[in-house]
């Protein structure tokens, strides 16, 4: 992994291609004009795509906030290749990362410091990351854009949207150096949350999961205990935790119905819960009152993230205390897009770099 782009292997004068979701199933990959920034706006040329659970969702059965045809790809980082009028903190030939969304300032939500909440959050959101260049508004620009750092791989530099979700969830629950945290879903999701616990101090963390390589990568996870969903007397060794009480906190990251209610029941007395994976639409969880007033349960639900979150993310993220190029296990030019889709389709990567 190169922490500076790697040089562009097409020509530079070549026909720009940005890949368009044009139905489920079908990906394309279209030669278009550059775009030109407008006030405010930059434009970047992009060194590295991530891929993410919710593309390959949006790939198998469409996503209701991405009418199709829709540009793809939200997770990047790159080189500044043109700035807009009115952009000061930034020049082309810069390298730097940004969450894809930014709240408005202005709103009812944003008032109260619900950023995470705020209408233009999701309505406005940069799409179009696979692609050769990609136009980031103004609203990004100002708000959740950063200098990446030259130390920094491009693979999880990247990585900051997916981590500002995980550091706004961290702070719902707060979890503790010296607390037992069980993770519920070993996917890119919950092996993130297990790499920011492990940052932050957090030592006694299990996960729990299914699928062979999934299983695997958390395993190779160094201190996490990594647990067979599917093994038996699976119900009795994850009770067994924290001296027999069981899980001080468990941070649900399957985004299924099943996990959400997994979850619930493996939490310890007195415990906290963290539902971090939107589940489909029309889904209800049913709870065991009793449980949740007798045994004093915290349920949490976390959504999406603010700028203090992505602010944090990119702080950690520069630091170099988190171990994120582990979760990014595959890299794909962007020509082989659909071939990357098939692969994440058949669990053979956690993540992948799509690199121009
Ligand atoms: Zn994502
Ligand atoms: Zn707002």
């Amino acid at each position: 992994m190169s922490a500076e782009p790697a040089p562009a292997a097409r020509d530079r004068h070549a026909t720009p291609r940005q890949a368009l979701l044009l139905a489920p199933g079908r990906l394309e990959l279209r030669e278009v004009p550059r775009p030109h920034p407008g006030p405010g706006e930059v434009v970047l040329k992009i060194t590295c795509a991530l891929s993410c659970g919710t593309d390959l969702k949006a790939f198998r059965r469409g996503h209701p906030m991405w009418p199709m045809p829709t540009p793809f790809g939200h997770e990047f980082t790159g080189i500044i290749a043109e700035v807009g009028a009115d952009v000061s903190d930034f020049r082309e030939g810069d390298a730097v990362m940004a969450a894809p969304t930014a709240p408005c300032g202005r709103c009812f939500f944003c008032a109260r410091g619900q950023e995470n909440l705020c209408p233009q959050a999701m309505a406005r959101m940069v799409l179009g990351a696979y692609a050769d260049y990609l136009l980031v508004g103004a609203h990004v620009v100002a708000r959740n854009m950063f200098h990446k750092p030259a130390s920094l791989a491009i693979e999880q530099a990247a990585l900051l949207e997916p981590l500002s979700c995980v550091v706004h969830a961290h702070e719902m629950a707060r979890p503790e150096p010296g607390e037992n945290v069980l993770i519920v879903g070993a996917g890119a999701f919950g092996l993130l949350h297990a790499l920011v616990l492990k940052a932050r101090g957090v030592s006694d963390i299990a996960i729990v999961g299914r699928g062979a390589n999934r299983l695997r990568w958390a395993s190779e996870l160094d201190g996490v205990r990594t647990l067979d969903a599917r093994a038996d007397g699976i119900d009795e060794a994850i009770a067994a935790l924290n001296q027999g009480h069981g899980p001080d906190l468990v941070i649900e990251s399957t985004g299924q119905v099943d996990g959400w209610a997994d979850a619930f029941r493996r939490v310890r007395r007195g415990g906290r819960v963290l539902f971090f994976g939107g589940c489909p639409p029309d889904t209800t969880l049913g709870v065991d009152t009793r449980r949740m007033h007798y045994d004093n349960l915290a349920l949490l639900s976390p959504f999406h993230f603010r700028p203090r979150d992505v602010r944090s993310a990119y702080e950690l993220l520069a630091s170099g205390r988190l171990e994120a190029g582990r979760l990014v296990n595959a890299r794909r030019p962007l020509a082989e897009l659909p071939e990357v889709f098939a692969m994440l389709g058949r669990g053979e990567a956690l993540k992948c770099a799509v690199i121009p």
